[in-house]
């Protein structure tokens, strides 16, 4: 049998489900011992048996839909830029970096410029980095396309003095050219 977590996310679901959004955990694991004529102990690790019993009968498509998701595509493949591990992260460096070029210092909005998530070691080369944050760095299209396999530069490292911490220090960190 596959694990079931009963997360919070799970009792939210299953508020929603019995008509009980809003009320607190014990009044819906009292509901859910009512339903399946069980008596509720009070205990927490009940509650949670009787959630689980309930998806698992009533909704067993819940459960399907998160074990059936299609596992990670290979990094080195196109499929990979459209899953949802590497979307979720992409936005994630986005929001956590903001919308600046850390190369050139282009804005997304100020310059009408498009933004790409980087891989500063390319995904194709180290695909066990290709969803770790620290190898990755938000870059305007033109800094992008002109970056190919052959770059590994990091341009994140950033002048301390700045008054903007988000002004990117524009000479490589190594300076070489
Ligand atoms: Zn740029």
């Amino acid at each position: 049998m596959t694990q079931f977590i009963c997360t919070n996310g799970t009792i939210q679901k299953v508020k929603r489900a019995i008509g009980l959004a809003g009320q607190k955990n014990k009044a819906v694991f009292r509901k859910l011992a009512e339903m399946f004529g069980e008596q509720w102990t009070g205990d927490r690790d009940h509650g949670k048996r009787l959630v689980k019993r309930f998806v698992l009968e009533k909704h067993p498509t819940w459960k399907e839909s998160r074990a059936t998701r299609p596992p990670m595509p290979d990094p080195r493949g196109d499929d990979f830029l459209m899953s949802y591990g590497w979307r979720k992260l992409r936005m994630e460096v986005l929001v956590e970096r903001g919308p600046t070029c850390e190369c050139c210092g282009a804005n997304a909005q100020r310059d009408r410029v498009k933004m790409n998530i980087d891989h500063i070691k390319p995904r194709r080369l180290f695909p066990e980095l290709a969803l770790v944050k620290e190898n990755l760095q938000v870059l305007c299209d033109p800094c992008n396309h002109g970056k190919g396999n052959w770059d590994q530069t990091d341009w994140r490292e950033r002048d301390a003095t700045a008054p903007d911490p988000m002004r990117p220090r524009l000479v490589k960190k190594d300076g070489a050219a």
